[in-house]
């Protein structure tokens, strides 16, 4: 029986797998059935990790070396899907999507959230070249210069916020005339001189060339007019896919409390409302959705996953 089963390996599971290995447990293993490093790995990028500051070095080369460090301290990885999670008696089953069962003690979850996609033309071809789905991570690179934001929900409009206090303009191009942003937001948002809401509007096609985005053409659906805007950053909002599949049993339902959006529920301590089960990183409520936290819920975790055993013994 595993010590631990940590399932997702981004920046919490790996941190997850350090803690755990390097604090003594003997018999941890990670399940990720894609590359390590999770979301991180698709950035170009990444500026924001305190001490990490070499522009020549992208998302991947960043957390290559995480991998390493685990590996070195004894954290095993399955390449596998986890398909789902039950609690049976003192110890977790997990079921891998080849239909091998596996036990553990205790599990942390760490499988993330992914932003949607809005499926405009061009989008996939600009996205980490201008074409953003995180305001924190990307605003600063347009620092005094324009910006488009698509969405008119609280992600949206909140982000819409905090790219004002950066860039110089901010376009916000919603399908609707009506928000679905809690109104004191809208209100907030309406206030700020540098905030444009674009409404009834949708981004028709991301333009660019070689260098990335150099503009958009955003159509109203009611005219059918289309207007190209030149702003090189386009801040994308329109939801996000919680991966909470492994958190729900054979029938569906869920193992532990999640809520509205279909994030975990948590202590401070990453517990959740069923024992000996933890979940860190951006599949948490309230995540900041970077990095550096998804880490740090990480190594929370697995100090408490210490603990946990320490204290069944
Ligand atoms: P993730 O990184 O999402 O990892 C979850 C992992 O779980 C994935 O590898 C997935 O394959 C795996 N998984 C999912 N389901 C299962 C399953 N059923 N079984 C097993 N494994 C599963 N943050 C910053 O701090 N700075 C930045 O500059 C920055 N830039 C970004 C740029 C881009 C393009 C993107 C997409 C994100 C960026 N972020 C940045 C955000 C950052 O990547 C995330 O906040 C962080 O990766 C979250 O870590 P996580 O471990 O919680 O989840
Ligand atoms: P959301 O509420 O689902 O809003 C997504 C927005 O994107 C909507 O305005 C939607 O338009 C638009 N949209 C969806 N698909 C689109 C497409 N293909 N093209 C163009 N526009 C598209 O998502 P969210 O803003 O990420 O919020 C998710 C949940 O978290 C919500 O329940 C929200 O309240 C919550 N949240 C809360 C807070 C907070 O309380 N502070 C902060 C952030 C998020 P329509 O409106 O026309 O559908």
């Amino acid at each position: 029986m595993l010590d631990c089963a940590i399932i997702g390996g981004g920046p919490a599971g790996l941190c997850a797998g350090l803690y755990t290995s390097r604090g003594g447990l003997q018999n941890v293993t990670l399940f990720e059935p894609a590359v390590l490093g999770g979301q991180i790995t698709k950035s170009s990028e990444i500026e924001n990790y305190p001490g990490f500051f070499d522009s020549s070095k992208t998302g991947l080369d960043f957390m290559e070396t995480w991998q390493k460090q685990c590996f070195h301290f004894g954290l095993k990885h399955e390449m596998k899907k986890v398909k789902w999670l039950q609690k049976t008696g003192e110890h977790f089953t997990l079921t891998l999507e080849d239909g091998q069962s596996i036990e553990a003690k205790t599990a942390i979850v760490c499988t993330g959230a992914v932003p949607k996609r809005a499926g405009f033309k061009g989008e996939d071809e600009f996205y980490g070249r201008g074409v953003s789905t995180c305001a924190t991570c990307d605003g600063f690179f347009y620092k005094d210069k324009p910006v488009t934001v698509l969405g008119g929900g609280d992600t949206a409009l909140e982000e819409a916020f905090f790219l004002s206090n950066i860039c110089s303009d901010v376009y916000v191009v919603h399908r609707r005339d009506a928000f679905r942003a809690a109104p004191p937001t809208l209100d907030r948002v309406m206030r700020k001189e540098n905030i444009h809401l674009i409404t009834d509007s949708v981004i028709e096609e991301a333009v660019g060339d070689s260098t990335g985005l150099t503009g958009v053409d955003i159509r109203n659906v009611k005219t059918g007019t289309i207007t190209h805007m030149n702003n090189t950053g386009l801040f994308v909002f329109v939801g996000q896919d919680v991966k909470n599949d492994v958190l729900k049993d054979e029938k569906g339902e869920f193992i532990c409390e999640v809520n509205a959006f279909g994030q975990a529920v948590v202590d401070l301590k990453m517990k959740t409302s069923l024992e000996g089960l933890f979940v860190a990183g951006d599949l948490r409520m309230d995540a900041p959705k970077q990095v550096v936290s998804a880490a740090g819920d990480g190594s929370i975790a697995a100090l408490q996953v210490i603990s946990y055993i320490q204290e069944q013994q």
